[in-house]
């Protein structure tokens, strides 16, 4: 186990920024999940980490050593790739024997029990004697964590080892991948595009987008209190929803109107729109904080929808509707009577909005 503390990684291909100023403090025995759309930076961090790219500025340190420019090999880490890099021609055995092997220094029985346990606890100890051609992808996956785990690592690094298999296969290991690092109390660094993957596996979110990190936070936190609209809009399932709004005073009360819904906060709750500097402003609200209503509500504010499309997760309903002029909404909703043509409206509590200061994917959080 150890502390990965990354300080200033700057990694520049050419002219391209891959991570721009990078610094992350990672607790021993934590798992992090880095997280964010393709080319973010997630994988470059990795390798960085890893020793597979050397940084164009900044440092990488274990439990406050330095090891920026130590090669893989003297890095305590073990890695599971999206391409697995099992050998094809071996069998499981050999394989998770392998970095043993390579390493010199184990005698055989000290090999053999080693392996055994790492097929134990992967869950591979019934098909280890099978060459690697003759398993299934799930198989392979389990076979390539028990060649992680066998050495024991310090830090694990995993960069979308799942995205190949089927999803209840997925759901299945990142539960395992969490119980084993938890079990080992292993450093582990996580990297996914899959945002639910990540908001499942994690005990800290690292959101990143074009080369920076965005957030640093537990999944709650992530999800409760985004800190830019980039986040807002990336993280959580379904997706957040988001009115642009033009933001008004009328004495004390701030109006942000969306052309069809008005938002009109008073007191505290205007508050925070004090520090906007912008005049437009994205107002996002997460679809659980939405309620249905038949008929329109005195004294709430709510807006007319008709209801497209409605989809059963377990013992709610994601309902996918549009306004007037429009605009998509989605709310997720116990009723499970709406179907779709219905026309309803949809309660907006204004005590669970999230108000960013602009409408770029940069604008910060204001509230
Ligand atoms: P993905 O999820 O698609 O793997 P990512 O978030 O892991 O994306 P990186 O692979 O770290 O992103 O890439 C970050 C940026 O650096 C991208 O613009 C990518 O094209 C660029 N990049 C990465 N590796 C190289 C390389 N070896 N040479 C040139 N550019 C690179």
């Amino acid at each position: 186990m150890a502390k990965v503390e990354i300080d200033s990684l700057t990694k520049r291909y050419g002219s391209i920024v891959a991570t721009d100023d990078v610094s992350l403090d990672i607790e021993d025995g934590s798992l992090t999940v880095l997280v964010g759309p393709s080319g973010c930076g997630k994988t470059t961090t990795l390798r960085s980490v890893a020793g597979l790219e050397s940084p164009t500025e900044g440092t990488i340190s274990f439990d406050g050593v330095d090891i920026t420019d130590r090669p893989p090999q003297e890095r305590d880490i073990s890695m599971v790739f999206q391409d697995l890099a099992l050998y094809p021609h071996m069998t499981g055995q050999e394989n998770v024997a392998f970095p043993l092997r390579a390493e010199k220094g184990y005698s055989e029985p000290e090999i053999e029990e080693a392996v055994q346990e790492a097929a134990e606890v992967t869950d591979c100890d019934g098909f280890i004697d099978k060459k690697i051609t003759e398993l299934s992808g799930g198989q392979q996956q389990r076979v390539a964590l028990a060649r992680a785990l066998v050495r024991r690592p310090e830090v694990f690094l995993m960069d979308e080892p799942f995205s190949d298999l089927d999803e209840l296969l997925k759901r299945q290991l990142r539960a395992e991948v969490v119980q084993l690092q938890q079990e080992f109390a292993v450093t582990m660094i996580h990297v996914t595009h899959d945002q639910e993957e990540a908001m499942t596996m994690g005990d800290d979110l690292v959101v990143m987008n074009r080369g920076n990190v965005v957030q640093f936070g537990n999944p709650d936190e992530v999800f409760s209190r985004p800190r830019t609209l980039f986040v807002a809009m990336f993280i959580g399932s379904p997706q957040i929803n988001r009115f642009d709004c033009d933001l008004s005073w009328d004495g004390d009360t701030a109006i942000l109107d969306s052309g069809e819904l008005v938002f009109e906060l008073s007191g505290e709750a205007a508050r925070p729109l004090r520090k906007a500097t912008e005049t437009r402003l994205a107002v996002c609200v997460r679809p659980q904080r939405l309620s249905w209503a038949e008929t329109e509500p005195e004294d709430r504010l709510s807006i007319p929808v008709t209801v497209n499309v409605t989809e059963k997760i377990g013992t709610e309903d994601i309902v996918r509707c549009t306004t007037p002029r429009g605009h998509d909404v989605t709310a997720e909703v116990n009723s499970g009577t709406l179907s779709e043509g219905m026309d309803g409206y949809l309660i907006f509590d204004p005590a669970n909005i999230h108000l960013f200061d602009g409408i770029d994917e940069e604008a910060e959080r204001l509230n």
